[in-house]
């Protein structure tokens, strides 16, 4: 499916991917609406440490062990990304520390991805997250998109149902709903996303120099420090919870031991994931849907990468090495199916 420049799109969802979406489809000449009933950043990428971490998450996500290539590919999207948004990109790297034991795995590991034994990379970047959404809606109302503080309850072409009964005319709709829409009823592929709740610790004082990852826990500098973060897979509630963050508290202290941690705050997120561990991108079965979603930790780093996927499948261009891999229906083919595409 193609759509014609200047047809109205509607996102759902004003996370990371909603709002890369957004700006890139409003400077492409769409007429684009945001819709989102939460507040700005009040979700999984307001609270995201903000790692642009192919290396770490290949080494620590078995989820995306297979995936460096297509990380570092992602990432490096990152610098021209952030230039023209005005978002500051940090490349302090990532130090690996703790026990010898610990640092043997992660040798092991950093050898089975074909890379050089080290405790420290500097291939591992960082943004601030609040203030990347911030800067990424700036530039798509700058761009003419509109916000508007709703969600979208049902979609056909042509019409665009929200959650207070309105139906208005949209050609498209691109679902950014994060762990949003698992029911499948605005699209059949979001069966397959499972959620996975994640507590991260702020603090005021957090210490200068690269991220440091350390066994079960990382801590990132920053102007709010992020000490993360817990994986709970199956929930999609965002409550606190002490029992988890304590381990996470006792993993930061262990690297740490000065570490103030009585003060620090905690907020919640829920990521959500495929069985796959990378994200749904493309048309849907659903007509006039397409889908981004399911970016598991990975939603920042995917960002820029997944905005350009999108706006050439409605564009219809070539969008890219990576969309096979992404492919929004590839859990519903069969096996043999998949591999001789
Ligand atoms: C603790 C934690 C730390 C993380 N750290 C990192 C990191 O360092 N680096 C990284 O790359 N990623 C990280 N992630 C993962 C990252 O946050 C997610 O992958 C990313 O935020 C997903 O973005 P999104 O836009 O798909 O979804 P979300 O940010 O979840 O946004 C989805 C939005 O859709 C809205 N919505 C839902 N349903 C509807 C509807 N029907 N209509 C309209 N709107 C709807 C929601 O209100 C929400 O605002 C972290 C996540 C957590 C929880």
């Amino acid at each position: 499916m193609k759509l014609q420049s200047g047809a109205r799109v509607a996102v759902a969802g004003a996370g990371a991917l909603g709002s890369a979406i957004a700006v890139r489809l409003a400077r492409s000449g769409w007429t684009v609406t945001v819709f989102d009933p939460a507040g700005p950043g009040d979700n999984a990428s307001g609270v995201a440490a903000g790692m642009l971490a192919p290396v770490s998450e290949a080494v620590f996500d078995s989820a995306s062990r297979e995936h460096l290539a297509i990380m570092r590919r992602a990432r490096d999207l990152w610098p021209a990304f952030a230039e023209d948004f005005g978002i500051p990109l940090s490349r302090v790297g990532v130090r690996f520390e703790g026990a010898e034991t610990w640092r043997a795995s992660v040798a092991e590991r950093l050898r089975g991805l074909g890379l050089a034994e080290a405790d420290f990379t500097d291939e591992d970047w960082r943004i601030e997250a609040r203030p990347a959404l911030a800067a990424l809606r700036r530039a798509a109302e700058a761009a003419g998109a509109r916000f508007e503080p709703r969600a979208v309850a049902d979609f056909a072409p042509g019409a665009l149902m929200l959650d207070d009964g309105r139906t208005h005319a949209f050609d498209a709709l691109v679902l950014a709903t994060g762990p949003g829409a698992r029911d499948g009823r605005l699209a059949p592929e979001t069966k397959v996303l499972g959620p996975i709740k994640g507590q991260i610790l702020r603090i005021a004082t957090a210490p200068d120099g690269p991220v440091v990852r350390g066994d079960g826990v990382y801590l990132a500098p920053g102007e709010i420090g992020a000490i993360g973060a817990t994986m709970e897979a199956g929930r999609d509630d965002r409550l606190p919870d002490a029992s988890a963050t304590q381990t996470l508290r006792a993993a930061a202290w262990a690297l740490r031991p000065d570490l103030d941690l009585d003060a620090a705050t905690v907020e919640v997120g829920v990521r959500v994931t495929t069985p796959d561990g990378l994200p749904l991108v493309g048309w849907s079965a659903a007509p006039g849907v397409m889908l981004a979603v399911g970016a598991r930790r990975n939603g920042w780093l995917f960002a820029p990468l997944v905005a350009g996927m999108v706006a050439a499948y409605l564009n219809g261009d070539n969008p890219g090495p990576d969309a096979a891999a992404m492919d929004a229906r590839r859990f519903e083919k069969p096996e043999g199916q998949r591999a001789g595409e």
